[in-house]
């Protein structure tokens, strides 16, 4: 028995006649449709999946890496927190951290507070152990006195699941985004 000719494009719902039992679609724009539609719908899956894979350490380093990419941008009119040079030397321009005045080593709790975290130049973030006095001179007249004496006292855990890491990473995606 012959199928029915007559049906119904499953994309845009219009009426054709059907050459065999396989043809689903009017026409050649609705049958690109249907690729572009389930290409998408892969793409999705697959970052779903890729996402879903995703560790709490991944997580915490991609919310950091847009934390500090953030806290980069927001001072970017301002020299380094430690020594108030601009660059590393006369001859090339500076190249800069996000350096936390407490470390995500010893103060892991403090490495999304964004008292806690200033332009640095990579030489004295990376090469001068932070240079921890320098900072903080700078840091006191940056945020006050009181404030760095309160990030010092604060030994308040925080603990961050996979969701909260995520809410993060986009948090800081977005207030960079918006400065740019
Ligand atoms: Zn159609
Ligand atoms: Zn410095």
């Amino acid at each position: 028995m012959q199928p029915s000719p007559q049906a119904t494009c499953t994309v845009c719902s219009r009426e054709f006649v059907r050459r065999n039992t396989m043809h689903r679609v009017c026409s050649p724009r609705c049958a690109i449709k249907t690729v572009k539609r389930a290409k998408s719908i892969e793409r999705a899956e697959f970052k779903r999946r890729k996402e879903a894979a995703k560790s709490t350490s991944d997580w915490r380093k991609e919310a950091q890496a847009a934390f500090n990419a953030y806290i980069r941008k927001r001072d970017e009119d301002k020299p380094c927190i430690c020594c108030g040079r601009w660059s590393e030397s006369e001859s090339r321009g500076g190249t800069w951290d996000c350096g936390h005045y407490r470390s995500t080593g010893s103060a892991p709790h403090l490495r999304f507070t964004e008292a806690n975290a200033h332009r640095q130049l990579k030489q004295c973030n990376r090469y001068g152990a932070g240079r921890a006095v320098d900072y903080r001179i700078g840091l006191i007249s940056r945020i006050g006195l009181p404030a760095v004496e309160a990030l010092e006292a604060d030994q308040t855990p925080r603990k961050y699941s996979a969701s909260d890491l995520r809410a993060i990473r986009d948090e800081y995606r977005a207030k960079l985004k918006a400065m740019q």
